[in-house]
Formats: C-alpha cells, sequence, structure tokens
C-alpha cells in the first residue's frame, strides 16, 4: 500500500533492536483516514472468506481492526493481556512472547466472544517473529473457530513471523513489507 508506505518514511522512527515507532499515526496517535483506507485494503483481500469477527490484540491492533470490520460488516473482539495466569473457566488463554517488551504474557478472550465454526480474521498492527499471531490462532482453536486470514499492517519480513504462519498454510497479507533497515533507513520489499 503505497500511501502507507510513503507514511512509514515520513513518520517512521527505527529504533535499536528492529523495532519501528509509528506512534504518530498507529501505535499511539490514530490517522483514522489512514485507518479507513487500511480497512478497505483488508476487507477487498478477505471478502471473499465470509469472515464472521476479526480477532485482534489490545491496544494498537484495535484501531485497524474495527476499520476492517466495518468494511466487512463483522464482529470485532480484542485479546486483553494479561500479566499472570487468570483463572476463570468462561475464558481462552493462551501465552504469548511479547517483542517489544521482552516478557511473556497472557491473552485471553471471553468464550462469549469467539465461538465454534465461526470464520475468524486475525489483525495485528505489527509482524515481527509471529507469537501475538500465533497466541491469537491458539485461542481460535480452543474455540473451534476457523482462522480464516491474517491481515497485518507492517511486516518485517526479515523476522520469522510470515515464514512460519505460511509454513502452517495461514493466508497472511499485509499493507506494508519491510525489507530491512539500513542505516536507520526503511528499505520495503519490490511489488
Ligand atoms: P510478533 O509477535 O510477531 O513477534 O510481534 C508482533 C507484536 O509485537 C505486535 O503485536 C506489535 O505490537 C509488537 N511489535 C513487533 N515489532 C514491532 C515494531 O517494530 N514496532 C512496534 N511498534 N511494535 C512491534
Amino acid at each position: 500500500m503505497k500511501e502507507l508506505e510513503e507514511l512509514i518514511l515520513e513518520k517512521g522512527k527505527v529504533l535499536d533492536g528492529n523495532i519501528l515507532k509509528v506512534d504518530s499515526f498507529l501505535n499511539q496517535q490514530i490517522d483514522i483516514s489512514m485507518m479507513k483506507k487500511m480497512g478497505i485494503e483488508f476487507a477487498n483481500h478477505f471478502r471473499d472468506k465470509n469472515i464472521d469477527r476479526i480477532l485482534t490484540v489490545e491496544s494498537s491492533g484495535i484501531a485497524p481492526a474495527v476499520f476492517a470490520a466495518e468494511e466487512l460488516n463483522c464482529k470485532c473482539v480484542f485479546a486483553r493481556k494479561q500479566k499472570s495466569l487468570t483463572l476463570d473457566d468462561n475464558i481462552f488463554h493462551s501465552t504469548v512472547y511479547s517483542f517489544t517488551k521482552q516478557v511473556m504474557k497472557e491473552i485471553i478472550v471471553s468464550k462469549d466472544y469467539l465461538k465454534e465454526n465461526e470464520n475468524v480474521l486475525l489483525i495485528d498492527d505489527f509482524l515481527a517473529n509471529g507469537q501475538a499471531c500465533k497466541g491469537m490462532i491458539a485461542l481460535c482453536n480452543q474455540a473451534g473457530a476457523n482462522v480464516s486470514g491474517i491481515g497485518i499492517v507492517i511486516e518485517k519480513s526479515f523476522q520469522d513471523g510470515r515464514k512460519l504462519l505460511k509454513e502452517e498454510g495461514y493466508d497472511v497479507f499485509s499493507l506494508a513489507k519491510i525489507k530491512e533497515f539500513k542505516d536507520g533507513k526503511v528499505i520495503f520489499e519490490e511489488d
């Protein structure tokens, strides 16, 4: 998505540890007009998959997920992140290693909001090593829901996430694919 790439070049900051900071439009302040366009892109790619629900993880996945859900006219739910295991019969839970915080976190979603046989589209802001997506897949498996696709705003293609998810057969669709960070600059994959 050319417009997103331009915004990343204009506003993104490359930090140590292969982290891209995009607080000004995605991770803190939300660029509504860009979100709307991203929602349309996700919807165009996944429209024929009869998506019942979008699942994301709080907090930065929520904005793109909401706009995609509006376009796909489907339900939208976010998994909550917690520090420790919650004992509750009415939740699905999974453990995820956080790339940016470098700690294990539990992610949970209520059994009321993820149902057997639903076609679920996973959406997240970044794809690095695929741990957040793996955690969401585990939640869907517990529910007996089908993972119908994975939509990512910014993929760092030099990390392992895409390979891992593709090997498991998932349709991974990313709006911007970063090939590398070179001298503090973002280099995108060629189309
Ligand atoms: P993964 O689970 O694929 O290893 O990492 C993806 C998750 O870590 C995303 O949910 C995102 O919040 C966070 N993340 C990974 N890489 C970056 C990055 O370069 N910048 C930001 N802002 N978040 C990232």
